[in-house]
């Protein structure tokens, strides 16, 4: 088949992609936040968009969830769409994922056909390959730049026995031209967790829910960070400053000159302990205790409650939580801080809601209060931006 595409003929004015790859990237990434682009359930609105959150380190950003219109959210924010490097899907849902497909090709317009970059990394359920498969297939579209789709395998008990569907894998040999082999990844179940990322600040696992169809939690967990060097100590031992200081910073140990040997753990003061970052998928419950080990003491745990408490057995029913459900967990996780999310388009933002109005979102935070103990809670609004300071 021939393959035309209007990326393929814009592609080359643009200027080149401003992500490094990472061999020019260098030292621990400071800097992290996180930013809502849409907070609400099942299909966007003017107040709410669909459900997608970008976690920014130092301006590279990680998106989890594209749901429809995810690409004109990010354009009214602050960040750039070619800053994103990795790409999370917690579930197959329309309103996770429709806006993918329209920001990969906007990515593509973007980037540069000449100046080569790094994959992007996109991590989600089985079916999600063939998804972006199809859709770029079907309209004659060809990304221009390259990308690899990992995929996670998820158990039975993740859903319904009757919506469990039988995945078959249609993608073709031949792959589309800018696609990278990508891994499938299977339950580790001594862990009950999936291992996606371990790079040298970062692990990312993915744990199991339970939905509609089944769902993932992803846990971002930043490695202890290196103590800083002790000046006092360094000096008592007669460390010249220098070259030397650095080799001991990186854990490597020096000679002096008066053939003393001065190990990294002499100099360096206490590791300090990393940020964890947890983002939620659609769920009723978790399956197994991979997302209470996961979610421990995160400073930000990220939840839905697409329904308030009074209608919790509805909530259940279509697999979602209400304020109590994700707040209980939270409890159970230690959680430091609860965002409430993907909210049922009933619940208008704060800042819209009237004076005695029904479904009022300010009564759901008050609801996952009543539970939390030390927990701050947190209703999350579209362009909202939380930040996570290191830890001293
Ligand atoms: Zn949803
Ligand atoms: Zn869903």
């Amino acid at each position: 088949m021939v393959k035309y595409s209007a990326t393929s003929l814009l592609t080359c004015f643009h200027t080149a992609s401003r992500v490094q790859p990472p061999s020019k990237r260098h030292g621990w990434k400071m800097s992290m936040d996180v930013t809502f682009l849409g907070t609400g359930a099942a299909y966007p609105s003017p107040t709410r968009g669909a459900s997608a959150v970008v976690l920014r380190c130092e301006g590279e950003c990680w998106l989890f969830d594209c749901g429809e219109g995810t690409q004109t959210q990010l354009m009214k924010s602050q960040l750039k769409a070619g800053r994103i490097t990795k790409i999370f899907i917690t579930h197959l849902h329309g309103d996770h994922i429709f806006g993918l497909p329209g920001l990969l090709c906007t990515i593509s317009l973007q980037s540069s056909c000449t100046v080569s970059r790094q994959p992007i990394e996109i991590f989600g359920p089985v079916g999600l390959r063939d998804f972006i498969w199809r859709t770029m297939e079907l309209s004659h579209t060809e990304l221009v730049f390259p990308y690899v789709v990992h995929e996670l395998v998820p158990t039975a008990d993740q859903c319904p026995t009757e919506a469990l569907k039988e995945l078959a894998q249609v993608h073709p040999a031949d792959g589309p031209p800018k696609e990278g082999r990508g891994r499938t990844i299977l339950l580790d179940p001594e862990e009950d967790s999936y291992l996606l990322v371990d790079d040298e600040q970062f692990v990312v696992k993915a744990f199991r829910l339970f939905h509609r169809i089944p769902a993932f939690g992803f846990s971002v967990m930043e490695k202890k960070r290196p103590g800083k060097l002790n000046a006092q100590k360094l000096k008592d031992l007669g460390v010249p400053p220098g070259p030397a200081y650095g080799k001991l910073k990186n854990g490597i140990s020096i000679v002096l000159e008066n053939g003393v040997t001065i190990s990294p753990q002499e100099v360096l003061k206490k590791p300090v302990s990393g940020r964890k970052i947890c983002i939620l998928g659609d769920c009723s419950g978790v399956v197994g205790d991979g997302g209470v080990k996961l979610c421990f003491e995160a400073d930000l745990l990220i939840h839905e409650a697409t329904l308030d408490d009074a209608q919790m057995d509805k909530a259940k029913e279509h697999g979602h939580s209400t304020p109590w459900m994700a707040a209980t967990f939270a409890k159970l996780c230690h959680a430091k801080r609860l965002v409430l999310t993907h909210f049922s388009q009933r619940y208008k933002p704060a800042a819209l809601a009237k004076e005695g109005e029904a479904d009022s979102i300010v009564e759901l935070k008050r609801q996952a209060e009543s539970v939390s103990d030390r927990q701050e809670v947190t209703l999350a609004e579209d362009f909202m931006v939380i930040s996570v300071p290191m830890k001293k």
